[in-house]
């Protein structure tokens, strides 16, 4: 949730990607999924970068912390930013491209992970707009 500021521990960046100021909602902020973040400007990203609230500090996408992601998984190129809560992956798609998940090569990977999610007991669920898939 840190556009243009926030690095891994590999070599990825966030670059101008800002999908995490946009998809997810954000209580702390009141904000509602898929509105940009108030505090977001395009181009240069956190105006609060300092005093944002603790959940975007705190937030890394699956894409800038798992190197075995990749690179067709940057966020910025795939449209779609995914993240994991325990045995949970969610994947969040930019609404203005709604098919993006089930394209190749991403389809394929989507249902890879719902395999391995599931003998984890769990699972895989994308978010497109206001529709919900399970994988
Ligand atoms: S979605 Fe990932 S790459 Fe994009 S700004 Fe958020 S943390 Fe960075
Ligand atoms: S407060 Fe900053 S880092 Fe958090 S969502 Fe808004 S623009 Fe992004």
């Amino acid at each position: 949730m840190t556009a243009h500021s926030q690095s891994s521990s590999n070599t990825r960046t966030c670059g101008t990607c800002t999908l995490c100021c946009r998809l997810p909602d954000i209580d702390e902020l009141s904000k509602p999924a898929n509105a940009w973040c108030t505090h977001c400007v395009d181009g240069m990203g956190c105006q609060i970068y300092q005093n944002r609230p603790q959940t975007c500090r705190d937030f890394l996408c699956l894409w800038m912390t798992d190197a075995t992601l990749g690179d067709e998984w940057e966020p910025a190129k795939a449209h779609m930013m995914v993240y994991t809560q325990g045995p949970q992956m969610t994947v969040l798609v930019d609404p203005a491209y709604p098919a993006m998940w089930k394209l190749e090569p991403y389809s394929t990977q989507l249902h890879d992970w719902a395999k391995e999610a599931e003998g984890r007991g769990g699972y895989v669920i994308v978010f497109v707009g206001d529709d919900v898939f399970k994988v």
